[in-house]
Order: structure tokens, then sequence, then C-alpha cells
């Protein structure tokens, strides 16, 4: 009977909770938010986590969000981190605690708008583009400077707030590499952290993920979004 039971809760078991112990040491002695990333895994994995205390969660895919969010608590923090279209906005609007990509002036104002439609404050991160490959979505620092200086612009989008950075450093596991597109949007963040308008005050600089995390921590990152240690491989 023992031996079975032992069985049956190995099969319940969705979380690496070694390497959750072991994130979360890393991130805490950096001040660090965790986000844990849990694109195409099921909604019992989560609750595990959740039941666990953890409250943060990253999800890539509009459809796959609000199902989940539909099925989960409801005080569970709820990250978006994909890449998101303007006219899909409105189905996170509602709940979405941040949105990490936002990457171009027209995706912020559908943000407001939607935003506006529920009376919420929506926070979101300006995705830069810090990687070698051209794959990758983001600003680069002149559409960064473009951005942070239409203060009229800006001034009139009263729903969201941009609170910080994101950026995803290059498929590498040249630890060099990494470190220097890590520094480059740290320093991005430092050009404009003493920037203060109503809506546009840089707090939060989102960079780490499974395999380089503990670089991103080194430089400067204070929220890690971490899928595969976690929940395995997808
Ligand atoms: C999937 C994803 C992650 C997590 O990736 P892991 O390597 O599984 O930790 C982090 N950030 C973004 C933007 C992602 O799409």
């Amino acid at each position: 009977m023992q031996l079975h039971l032992h069985h049956l809760n190995a099969n319940l078991m969705h979380i690496h909770k070694e390497n959750y112990f072991q994130i979360v040491k890393h991130a805490e002695a950096k001040k660090a938010i965790l986000v844990a990333v849990s694109k195409t895994k099921p909604v019992e994995a989560i609750r595990e986590l959740y039941e666990m205390g953890h409250r943060d969660f990253g999800e890539n895919y509009v459809q796959e969000l609000i199902e989940k969010q539909a099925a989960l608590p409801a005080d569970i923090r709820w990250h978006f981190i994909g890449h998101l279209q303007s006219n899909k906005v409105k189905y996170i609007a509602p709940f979405v605690h941040l949105i990490h990509g936002i990457d171009s002036f027209k995706l912020l104002k559908e943000v407001n708008r939607q935003a506006g439609k529920h009376n919420r404050i929506i926070d979101v991160l300006l995705q830069m583009h810090i990687a070698e490959e051209e794959t990758k979505f983001g600003l680069d620092e002149g559409e960064l400077d473009e951005l942070v200086n239409m203060k009229h612009e800006l001034h009139e989008l009263r729903n969201t707030r941009i609170v910080g950075l994101m950026g995803m450093a290059s498929y590498s596991d040249d630890e060099n590499l990494l470190r220097s597109e890590f520094k480059n949007l740290k320093a991005l963040f430092g050009k404009y952290a003493e920037h203060r308008t109503p809506n546009l005050r840089l707090q939060t600089l989102s960079m780490g993920m499974s395999s380089d995390y503990k670089v991103a921590l080194e430089e400067g990152s204070n929220m890690i979004r971490i899928g595969s240690l976690l929940f395995g491989s997808r």
C-alpha cells in the first residue's frame, strides 16, 4: 500500500521542487521576482506551485492564458510575456498583471484603450532587442529614446504605465556574450532610471530565463522568467 501511494504521488508531481527552492533563494538574494513560465503546461502544474505559495505566472499565448486564468484562483498575478498582437489585447485586459512585450507605441495605445474600458491601469514593460539574432522582437535604443521622449503623447495614456524593460539574450551558451547583452540592457535601464513622469517610471528589469538567469541576476535583473527548470522541458 505504501509503495502504491508513493507511485501515485510521483505521478502527480509536476514541479521540480528542488529547482524551485534554489531559484527562489537566488532571486531573493537579489530582491528579484520569479515569474514561473507555465506556457504549454497543465493547470494542475500551476496549481501545485500555487499551493506552495507562488503567485506570479507567465504565459505566452493569449488563448491559453485566458483559459488558465478562468480555471485558476483569482489572486494569481498573470504576466503576459509573449508577442502580443494589438487585436488580442482586449482578451487579457480585464485581468493581466504585467505585459512584458510592448514593442510599439501602437500596441501601447491599444493597451491603454482596453485598460480604460475596464477602469484599470495596466503596467507594461518595453521589450528591448538585445540579442544577436534577427528574429527576436523588441525595440532598439533609438526607438526607446523616441518613445520615452514622446512626453505629450505618453501623458495622454492615463490607463497604462511603463514600469520597466524586458529583454531576451541570444540563444547561446557563451557566457561572455550573454553577460554583455544583459549589461547593455541594464545600461539602457540605467539611462532612464531617473526619468519620471506620471506613467513612465522604470523600476522593473525583466531578464533571465532557465539557461541564463544566474548571469542575468549578476548583471542587475530584478525579475526572472523561468519555465523549464520548474516545469520540465517543453
Ligand atoms: C518561454 C519563455 C521563457 C522561459 O523559458 P525557459 O527557458 O523555459 O525558462 C522566458 N521568457 C520568455 C519571453 C519566454 O517566451
